[in-house]
This record gives structure tokens, sequence and C-alpha cells, in this order.
């Protein structure tokens, strides 16, 4: 059996270090705004290069209070990425603003900047680009947009934490960086967990309250906040695994330049790098034309996979407006149509990826 990802086997590698820290919350009985997310927070900040890291409940959380922060609402368009987790386009519905879904690069799935520009309107407020599967969106075009339109740029860094552009982290140098440490992610906590990063002394200040009810003294609510904090047990496990990250990062692109080569002659097309930043493989994912029968073999093989996302946002219920027709997106549509993802993983084994590659091959006669 080799799974999507192997959380039990990299908790195993780090058993004693986690064990310890959670033992350490658990006996301090501070389990929400303590010292370990205190800590936390600069130590993110110091690794990401911002000046702000302030963590919260969840990743869509994360996008929803920069979102807040940022006074997007009502009669504000944000033109963001129809191939990504719901989460993305959820929060722009959250605050009442509109999302305007974009097509797509055929080859990294990021959103692509000359859509981006032909979609700007009046309304426009904001560009939301997500760094899907780890890989860097063309952060260089789309600050040139942001800068001759006045638009702010929010990014869903959710699967991109320690992904950068010439040394610069991805989420650190625009408006709000908005990261997810739902476990599977590249940095992954044992529950729920997010962070929203900045440069911007007010707009932290304001995130700080709104993540804990508006508040900044206690008992004293200065506008209407949410529930939203990370708690102390997570934030000591992400405080163990934040010194490993960069290593589990180069694993998972070590996973990727393996896969690479066992695919090399079959009829997959392979994640493609466009070299703007570095590619953290939070998945691996292919476009096939046979996918049911690479999904049939890898199945009989107790092999994990999954189809991220087989339907785009644009083409969801939850975003059908009656009154108009979805737009035609046709890159973001035919990815749907034949994306695969296979497990990666920082302690994914060659052998494991040798075997996986067997099956696909065989699965393609
Ligand atoms: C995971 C994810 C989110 C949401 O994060 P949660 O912590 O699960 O709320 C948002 N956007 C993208 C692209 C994601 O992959």
């Amino acid at each position: 059996m080799i799974p999507m990802v192997d959380l039990q086997r990299q908790y195993h590698d780090l058993r004693g270090e986690i064990d310890a820290a959670v033992a350490e919350v658990l006996e301090s009985t501070r389990f929400i705004l303590g010292p370990n997310v205190q800590a936390l927070e600069s130590e993110l900040a110091e690794y990401l290069g911002v000046t702000h890291a302030v963590t919260c409940a969840s990743g869509t959380d994360a996008l929803h209070l920069a979102l807040r922060a940022a006074d997007l609402g009502p009669g504000d368009e944000i033109i963001t990425t129809p191939f990504t987790f719901i989460a993305t386009a959820e929060a722009i519905r959250y605050v009442g603003a509109e999302p305007v879904f974009v097509d797509i690069d055929p080859r990294t799935f990021n959103i692509d900047p000359e859509a981006v520009a032909a979609a700007i309107t009046p309304r426009t407020r904001a560009i939301l680009p997500v760094h899907l599967f780890g890989q860097p969106a063309d952060m260089p075009a789309l600050t040139r947009l942001a800068e001759d339109h006045l638009l702010l740029l929010i990014e869903d860094c959710a699967q991109s934490f320690g992904a950068h552009i010439g040394g610069v982290q991805t989420g650190s140098a625009t408006a709000f960086g908005c990261f997810s440490f739902f476990p599977s992610k590249n940095l992954g906590c044992y529950g729920d967990g997010g962070l929203i990063t900045t440069n911007c002394t007010p707009a932290a200040e304001r995130l700080l309250k709104l993540r804990n009810h508006g508040s900044k003294v206690r008992y004293h609510h200065d506008e209407i906040g949410y529930n939203s904090r990370l708690d102390e047990i997570q934030a000591a496990i992400l405080r163990v695994k934040l010194k490993r990250i960069d290593e589990f990062n180069q694993a998972r692109r070590r996973v990727a330049a393996r896969y690479a080569e066992v695919l090399d002659d079959l009829d997959v097309e392979i994640p493609y790098e466009d070299g703007i930043g570095v590619h953290v493989y939070h998945q691996y994912t292919v476009l096939t034309d046979h996918r049911e029968a690479i999904m049939k073999a890898l199945q009989e093989a107790d092999i994990g996979h999954a189809v991220y996302y087989p339907i785009p946002l644009h083409r969801q219920a939850a975003f059908d407006r009656r009154e108009k027709a979805p737009p035609s997106l046709p890159v973001a549509e035919s990815v749907a149509a034949r994306c695969l993802s296979l497990p990666v993983f920082p302690e994914l084994e060659d052998a494991q990826i040798d075997f996986i590659g067997e099956r696909i091959r065989a699965a393609l006669g």
C-alpha cells in the first residue's frame, strides 16, 4: 500500500520531539494564544521574511480574514483562478465580493496573467492567485498588473509553504499571504491551522483583532470579529516541523525528479516547471488522456491517487449565478478532465516511485 501522503511515517520520525512539545503544552494548561503561538509567529515571520505573521484557525479563515482586513466587500470584483480548492473563492463570497474566474496556463495550471489583464474592470479591486500544487504563480507579471491598475494582490499560499521566487518567499511581498497548516499541506499540523502574512503594521493589527472577536484589549470589542485562533498544541507541533521544512521540500523535489525519470518515455505529461520560482511539489500532478485506465491500475495495486480538481470552480453549483452563464474557460476545463495526482511526500522512497511507474507503464500497455 502506498498512500497519497504518509503522515504516520513522518510522525514516527519526529515522535520524540512532537510528543515532548505536546506534553509540555498539556502540563502548562495554556491552550489558547500562549507562548507557543507567540514564538511560532516570530519564527514564521523570520523564515518567510515578513514583518508580521498572524496565525489563525485555518487556511480558509486566513483568506477570509485577509479579505476583511483589506476591506473588500459587496460591489468589489476579485480576479482568481477556477482551478483550485473551493476555499479560495469561498472566502471571496464570505465578504460579499464577486469572484471573477479567468483561465489558467496549460502547463503550470496557475492563473494566466494575460487572462487576468483582460478581465480587469472598474470594479476590480484585487487579484488572488494560488501557487497551485506548490509552484509559484507568475508574480512578476501579476505584480506589474497590480501596480498598473492599483489592485491589491492577495496570495493563496495554502500549497506553497517554502516555495520562493529568487529567495522571495510566496506570500511575503504582496498585501497578504494566506497559508494553511492542514495536516497534509507541506507544513501541516495535527488539526486545522492557518496563517496570514503581511508587511503592513496597521493591517496586522487589524488581523490580530479579527481573529479574536474584534478585540485587542480583553472585553473591549472594536468590531465584529471571529473566533479564529491557532491553538497552542498545534503551534507547538508546527514549531518542531518548521525546523525541517526545507529538508521536507527538498525531499519532495527529489521525489518529483525520480518520477520524471520513471515516467519519461510514457504517454503522460509530467509537471512543467516554468522556472519563475522554486516548485515545492505539494502535489505531483500529471496530465493524461488515459486517466481511467491509470486510476484503475493504481487502485488495483493499492496506490493512492486523486483528481485535483475534477470540476473547476466556475462550473460548481455553489458559484452558479442563474442570471449568467458560467464563463468558458477551456484550459481549466481540459486540465480538469485530464489531471491526475500521484503520491508525493518527503519520505516516499525511490523503490516505491519505481513501483508506481511500473504500474502506470502496465496500464498504458
Ligand atoms: C487547503 C487549501 C485551502 C484551505 O485551507 P484549510 O486550512 O483547509 O482551510 C485554501 N486554498 C487552497 C489552494 C488549499 O489547497
